[in-house]
């Protein structure tokens, strides 16, 4: 089968030719229908050796959906024929956090060599993919894969910034969103659908903040060092209750710094590998700060939930498998509008 594996430090992946592998007991292997391509691929690929950890060749794709093709031993939860999701951030399932879901908090996983799929597992960047147990498949129920294998974590990880801030964001609050791309433009929309913020958007250009009104901002903004002014301005004076920066970077942080209100959040959400300095003299006072990662598998079911009623929408650009590593360039260029999909 075909497979989009990383496989030397510092190049462009491979179209690679791989064997379709087994599913153990308790396994499923799925035929995939869609794999969505993230950021945080680029990060690992832009790792120096000393620093890389994921393992080569590594097939890569943390955002799948697929038919369930086949069961391992002892599987009953799901049959041949089911279209699913997949849930990425895998933890131990034993612990209390997996219990409740929050897989992505699990703090076993690493000691116990349990990686997420495309993220140090064999990713869904191919024709077929082994996922380790059902837990780790939510049911699609007819939505379209491609417009939806991107919510798994471009929608997940929004969604749970989001929803752990939502008690400071309802009607006549407002919510900042740095960066509207892949994550940004969704966290747009369910910020639309769950709370009753205002919502002004930032990006570096006005073809990204056209999308961003499109998809629901109130207000955008190009992030420059005036950003926090033109902010303040558009809150009375008084600064956002809650910040949501999806890129990062120390000068996007540095926005958000300025631009939170007293007793307000910021979540630094991106990868950007920017740091802020909190405590007194840096942030206003009372506020928290918070890096979240990914998102629980309840979170996920709710996300698809805003899908199937409509609220929220990926704007997709679609490949075919072999179309994968010119997509990645498309990514690294800051080319792509919304999220890059591929179809094996
Ligand atoms: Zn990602
Ligand atoms: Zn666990």
């Amino acid at each position: 089968m075909k497979a989009v594996q990383y496989q030397t430090i510092g190049e462009l992946p491979v179209v690679a030719d791989i064997d379709i592998p087994e599913p153990g007991p308790g396994q499923v292997r799925l035929k995939i229908t869609a794999a969505g391509l993230c950021h945080s691929d680029w990060f690992l690929m832009g790792l120096p050796a000393e620093m890389y950890s994921y393992g080569l060749p590594l097939t890569l794709g943390h955002e799948g959906a697929g038919i369930v093709d086949k069961v391992g031993e002892g599987v009953v939860a799901v049959k041949p024929g089911d279209d699913v999701a997949v849930y990425g951030p895998w933890g131990c399932g034993r612990c209390s956090e997996c219990a409740q879901g929050r897989e992505n908090y699990c703090p076993f996983a690493g000691e116990l060599g349990i990686t997420p799929p495309g993220l140090g597992s064999p990713g869904c960047m191919a024709e077929y993919m082994i996922v380790d147990d059902v837990r780790h498949l939510v049911p699609l129920n007819g939505l379209d894969p491609v417009q939806t294998v991107s919510l798994t974590d471009a929608g997940l990880t929004p969604y749970h910034a989001i929803k752990h801030s939502l008690d400071k964001l309802p009607a006549g609050s407002t919510a900042v969103v740095i960066g509207t791309g892949g994550l940004g433009h969704v966290g747009i929309q369910i910020l639309r659908a769950i709370s009753g913020a205002v919502v002004i958007a930032l990006d570096v250009n006005d073809e990204k903040l056209a999308h961003a009104r499109e998809v629901g901002a109130h207000h955008t903004i190009i992030s420059d060092s005036d950003a926090p002014a033109k902010i303040r301005d558009l809150t009375g004076g008084i600064g956002a209750d809650v910040v949501f920066d999806f890129v990062g970077a120390t000068p996007t942080l540095e926005i958000a710094r300025q631009s939170v209100r007293i007793d307000g959040s910021i979540e630094s959400v991106g990868i950007g590998g920017g740091v802020l300095a909190t405590g007194f003299g840096s942030t206003p006072f009372g506020v928290s700060v918070r890096a979240p990662y990914w998102g629980s598998r309840s979170e996920l079911m709710e996300v698809l939930e805003l899908a199937r009623t409509g609220q929220v929408h990926v704007t997709v650009e679609q490949y075919s498998i072999d179309e994968a590593p010119d997509a990645y360039h498309r990514l690294h260029e800051g080319k792509v509008t919304g999220r890059a999909v591929v179809v094996p």
